[in-house]
């Protein structure tokens, strides 16, 4: 019988030894920010530490040139640590995602070093553009989570949180096509795509009175014409759509595109739309595995919460579509006052403190020890298992990683 209490004080060493390390990577990541799938210097940063604790470092992994894949261990069942690196376009780290990534390496270093002697592999995944462009999506399809058992990451934000708030996200960008005429001299030669996009726009914000309370429709005006007295012949809204769950988005998707494209047939417009893939899944969280990661957080003294209705992270994330393809949790680690919202430049500077460097160290900790329970408590990934098949059989998960 296994010893995972002393197992996991070995790992908390491990951390412990590597706490420089992960602290200075988290922290030049932050001062570095880089954007989706252009991560080259965070990935080589992360790769080289893995590396050097030896693992086994496959570089641009699944055909993405800023993802990479860590392996250790020789049997046992699979437990994938996910990072992601990238950052957001203007403010930086705001998301805190060099925290994310520095503890993922954080909790492989010390997994890795256990794993043959307790008996499981570790795949230590680094998963570019999570701010758009779905890297781990983009895995998902190159195979990266074959044989996989079940998959965590941490993420930064106000509260240690049990787990995000991630509802599915589908973006659609529409175009309206008219007829340029002078405004003054022949308007009733002009077909105006900027009143097609108006009237689109105005269709969304009646459907709202009627859509489910949870979901969400957000659209901006991107190209509305070049002069007054030219009649637009060409306008552009770009639209992100979200609902509870993927069954939900592909109720809603219909109702919006009906409403959107009824503004071109009453202004004798055309319209286009484009669908940008891939759209983001909402998260099934596995309860067996928060309820032990709510345990191995609290050896660093932190207490897990749940989400309330002041207190939750709101969002979307592509850790959702591996929700549906294999157990997953997404838990999030404090590391601002709670009235401090991610994608703020507030955040950013937060994700950057010395709270940033404690929410590295700490995630590693309870990350790997979660990691050492799925190895070897008995019982404990069968319980993940069956509370994921049940979920699959009920359609509450899809079993894919495309929505
Ligand atoms: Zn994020
Ligand atoms: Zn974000």
């Amino acid at each position: 019988m296994v010893d995972l209490d002393a197992l996991k004080d070995r790992a908390d060493a491990i951390v412990a030894d590597h706490a420089d390390d992960l602290v200075a990577a988290s922290r030049r990541i932050h001062a570095d920010p880089e954007l989706a799938f252009a991560e080259g210097r965070a990935h080589d940063l992360l790769a080289d530490l893995l590396e050097a604790a030896g693992l086994a470092v496959e570089r641009g992994t699944g055909g993405v040139p800023t993802a990479f894949a860590a392996r250790a261990g020789t049997s046992g069942p699979t437990v994938a640590v996910l990072c992601e690196y990238d950052a957001l376009p203007g403010i930086g780290h705001a998301c805190g995602h060099n925290i994310i990534g520095a503890a993922g390496v954080g909790a492989g270093i010390a997994a890795a070093a256990l794993a043959d002697e307790v008996g499981g592999r570790l795949l230590v995944l680094g998963t570019p553009a999570e701010e758009g462009g779905g890297g781990k999506v983009a895995l998902a399809e190159a195979g990266a989570f074959e044989g996989v058992d079940a998959a965590l990451m941490v993420h930064p934000a106000g509260l240690d949180l049990a787990r995000i708030t991630a509802i599915a996200i589908h973006q659609v960008q529409v175009t309206y096509h008219g007829r340029a005429a002078h405004a003054a001299a022949a308007p009733h030669l002009g077909r105006n795509a900027l009143d097609a996009a108006v009237l689109g726009y105005q269709n969304v914000a009646a459907l709202r009175q009627h859509i489910r309370p949870d979901e969400r429709i957000h659209g901006i005006f991107t190209e509305a014409g070049t002069a007054p007295n030219v009649v637009p012949e060409r306008a552009s809204t770009f639209w992100y759509v979200r609902s509870p769950t993927v069954a939900g988005l592909a109720e809603l998707k219909p109702r919006v595109l009906a409403a959107l494209e009824a503004g071109a047939a009453a202004t004798g417009c055309t319209v286009e739309h484009h669908w940008q893939d891939p759209a983001y899944a909402d998260m099934v969280d596995n309860e067996a595995m928060i309820e032990r990661y709510r345990r191995n957080l609290a050896r660093s003294g932190r207490s897990l919460l749940e989400p309330s209705r002041d207190q939750a992270v709101v969002g979307s994330t592509d850790m959702g579509n591996i929700s549906h393809l294999v157990p997953s949790i997404h838990p999030m680690i404090a590391v601002s006052p709670p009235d401090v919202a991610i994608h703020t430049v507030d955040f950013a500077r937060f994700a950057g403190s010395d709270a940033g460097d404690r929410a590295v160290l700490d995630g590693a900790r309870a990350m790997a020890a979660t990691v050492l329970d799925l190895w070897a408590e008995p019982g404990a990934l069968e319980a993940v298992r069956l509370e994921f098949e049940a979920k699959l059989a009920s359609g509450r998960a899809t079993g894919r990683a495309t929505v």
